[in-house]
């Protein structure tokens, strides 16, 4: 009954903004990555590029002079906050040059284009209203525990954990584990104890030099307005294959029921009220910090595409919401922060992004949105230059390292410029998956200090009235709603 209730209230809620889109059609835009992965900065850039045109020839309808305004309006749902674009601007390109603060709710912005039509005559313009939704990755793949029950979770955690590269980074979680017997007394102590330790190693994961990516559940990461919430206290059993029943007021009894609250209370609401009702979708992957942690965070990577791509999958398997409107019909998946890479590499990115996504697609047989990959910087924070080093000329870029990065034991100030040797993908992507030519450091200097990351960049210094620099931004924006604009 709870899922006709649900399927009801989506539906319900589909036709309101189906018929709200007759008087302006309307486009929800999610825009989701994991922690760290470039959301903030990317809406920033869009809206700012929108707002004040920035340089986007391949957006044809910008390129093409037929965007006549865009306007920022309220945004239409009170309860979530609204995406405060001024104040992530005036961060990024104040005098002091900071990137903004990260993404860590959900968020919504509303921006009115008013277009001249492809085929129109005179001054009939038209208006798409496009609501871009900012929430984290984290949320997203928590979806595909809505089909999950609590010991296939546990168990898959469990079993993740195990694997060679989680295992030391699990061992404190891990001891605890083994003094918990499911089929005792709960103890409300232990539950807690448990997912504390078991946040500590989902939290250590996410760190730089692991970078992995697949750590359901997503509120443990990025709790939101549930920070210290008892809804976040549950933790995997270590459960036997078929373990029955669970022994009333036993601990895993408790665990249970956490899990369902936690899929009721917050997994399902945010599926029903947010991405049920989105129509595109761009996941930004920190392609980088995955390929400089090796190969086992870029198979992690892999595995949390597919798990996204399951989650593409619930949205449209909802029968009634899609008999109402047809949802998410595009979902891009960008690779960002491409100007740490010299312009050579950047079709090697893309490349090696579509492998990775293909790779998920025939994994799960996904079918459904038209996806595409794309390699951007949302702001471009290095230039490219040529550099003579004895006696050979080199691709270099060319940045303001933030105050405190280092490089072949030097630490800098926040203020001198550096040219340096980004490291270069190799043409075949295949590579990338074996750990054969690691591609590790791209700050090319002492390895000991190199290996796990690479600089960064200040923001640019940007004139004012300048549009932001970027990379292949007017591709995406034309991937993701050039189509309504026609
Ligand atoms: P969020 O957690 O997904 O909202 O991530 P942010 O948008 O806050 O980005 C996290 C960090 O990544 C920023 O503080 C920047 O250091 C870096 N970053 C994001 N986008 C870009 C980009 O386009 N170019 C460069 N060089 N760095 C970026």
């Amino acid at each position: 009954w709870t899922n006709y209730f649900e399927d009801a209230r989506i539906a319900a809620r589909a036709a309101r903004d189906y018929v709200g889109g007759f008087s302006r059609p309307t486009l929800r835009l999610g825009v989701t990555g994991l922690s760290r992965a470039g959301k903030t900065v990317f809406i920033t850039a869009l809206v700012d590029a929108l707002l004040h045109g920035g340089a986007l020839p391949v957006f044809e309808a910008m390129a093409s002079g037929r965007i006549a305004r865009a306007v920022l309006e309220p945004q239409p749902d009170d309860a979530v906050p609204r995406f405060d674009v001024e104040r992530h601007m005036s961060t990024l390109t104040g005098v002091d040059r900071r990137w903004p603060e990260s993404t860590t709710r959900i968020s919504e912005l509303r921006i009115a284009l008013t277009y001249q039509p492809k085929r129109g005559f005179g001054t009939n313009e038209r208006t798409l209203v496009i609501d871009i939704v900012d929430y984290p990755g984290e949320w997203l793949l928590d979806l595909p525990l809505l089909t999950r029950s609590y010991l296939d979770w546990s168990r898959e955690a469990v079993r993740l954990s195990r694997e060679p590269v989680r295992a030391p980074i699990a061992a404190d979680w891990h001891a605890h584990l083994q003094t918990l017997d499911p089929d005792a007394p709960a103890a409300e102590t232990e539950a807690v104890k448990a997912a504390t330790l078991f946040r500590r190693y989902l939290t250590a994961c996410r760190q730089e030099r692991f970078s992995l990516s697949l750590l359901p559940p997503g509120r443990f990461l990025m709790p939101g307005d549930l920070e210290n919430s008892p809804a976040l206290t549950f933790a995997p059993l270590d459960l036997p294959e078929f373990p029955g029943e669970a022994v009333p007021g036993s601990m895993r009894a408790m665990m249970e029921r956490r899990y369902e609250a936690y899929r009721s209370a917050v997994v399902r609401p945010f599926f029903r009220d947010h991405f049920a009702r989105l129509d595109r979708q761009i996941v930004l992957v920190d392609v980088l910090s995955a390929l400089n942690a090796g190969p086992e965070a870029v198979c992690d990577l892999e595995n949390a595409i597919a798990t996204i791509l399951e989650a593409f999958r619930t949205g449209r398997r909802n029968l009634l919401s899609s008999l109402v409107r047809p949802r998410i019909d595009r979902v891009l998946f960008a690779a960002t922060k491409a100007d740490h890479l010299h312009h050579a590499s950047h079709d090697r990115l893309e490349a090696f992004l579509r492998r990775l996504a293909d790779r998920a697609i025939r994994r799960v047989s996904y079918t459904g949105a038209t996806i595409d990959v794309a390699a951007v910087a949302a702001v471009r924070a290095t230039r490219e230059a040529r550099v003579r080093n004895s006696g050979f000329d080199y691709e270099a870029i060319v940045g303001t390292p933030l105050a405190g990065e280092r490089a072949g034991g030097d630490v800098f100030d926040g203020k001198v410029e550096v040219a340096m040797f980004p490291g270069e993908l190799p043409a075949d992507p295949d590579l990338l998956f074996s750990g054969g030519p690691v591609f590790r450091g791209l700050t090319a200097a002492d390895p000991s200090e190199a290996d796990y990351r690479f600089l960064r960049f200040r923001p640019p210094i940007v004139p004012r009235g300048a549009p932001l620099p970027h990379i292949r931004l007017d591709r995406t924006l034309q991937f993701l709603f050039g189509d309504r604009l026609g």
